[in-house]
């Protein structure tokens, strides 16, 4: 964070106590919880609405300093953060079901890819890759532009987002890892493990580097 190095740790000893690990979260979809619940008690966003994803889990809250971290990968580019990032990723990699068999990063609209020049889902697949040997799934396609979801409620998410995803070919894996950079309502998520359930997914599982409750204003998703 402050570019100082570290033996052992992505992140520095002077930053790492600053670090918004997720400590409290619903144990379904890894939403922040303000405090812990009984064990099998769900958060009251799944409650409501289950996920169709099994289990979603996040290591950070998506704040200071991992959310200036995350907009510097994505919009300036600065892809030195992703293995950084990943780093944190695989340590929440190695507690989930022992047989998920495949990363699969959350694709952008070709349009979007183009003028970014890279996808931060699949930079953050990177390091997951090395640190696990999963296989990258990259048949998985965004077919729909779709606009920024920040800004829109949870209904206008889910509308934006109908249709958004189709996958190219046979689906290789029958319990896929969801991999993304921030999840805020899961919409995303939840199109996307909708789309990779009707392929033969078995189970999914999401993998997010920071979570967010509410929508974050202002920063462009
Ligand atoms: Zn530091
Ligand atoms: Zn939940």
């Amino acid at each position: 964070m402050c570019g100082l190095p570290h033996p052992d740790e992505p992140v520095c000893h002077l930053c790492r106590p600053f670090l918004p690990f997720n400590k409290i979260f619903c144990e379904r979809c890894g939403a922040p919880l303000d405090a812990r619940q009984p064990e099998g008690v769900r958060c009251a966003s799944c409650q409501a609405n289950p996920p169709p994803f099994t289990i979603a889990r996040a290591p950070f809250r998506y704040s200071f300093p991992v959310d200036s971290a995350i907009k510097a990968l994505k919009f300036d580019g600065k892809l030195y953060y992703a293995p950084a990032l990943g780093r944190y990723l695989s340590r929440e990699l190695m507690r989930m079901p022992p047989y998920v068999d495949a990363l699969v990063p959350v694709p952008l609209h070709r349009g979007r890819h183009a003028r970014r020049g890279f996808n931060q889902a699949i930079e953050l697949c990177r390091p997951l890759r090395r640190a696990s040997g999963l296989r990258m799934l990259t048949g998985v396609k965004r077919v729909r532009p779709t606009r920024p979801q920040s800004g829109l409620t949870a209904t206008e998410r889910r509308k934006n987002l109908r249709g958004a995803f189709a996958v190219r070919g046979p689906l290789r894996s029958r319990y896929p890892v969801i991999v993304d950079d921030v999840m805020t309502t899961g919409e995303t998520c939840r199109q996307l493990a909708l789309t990779l359930l009707e392929h033969g997914a078995e189970e999914v599982a999401v993998l997010s580097v920071a979570r967010s409750t509410s929508p974050p204003q202002a920063a462009a998703m």
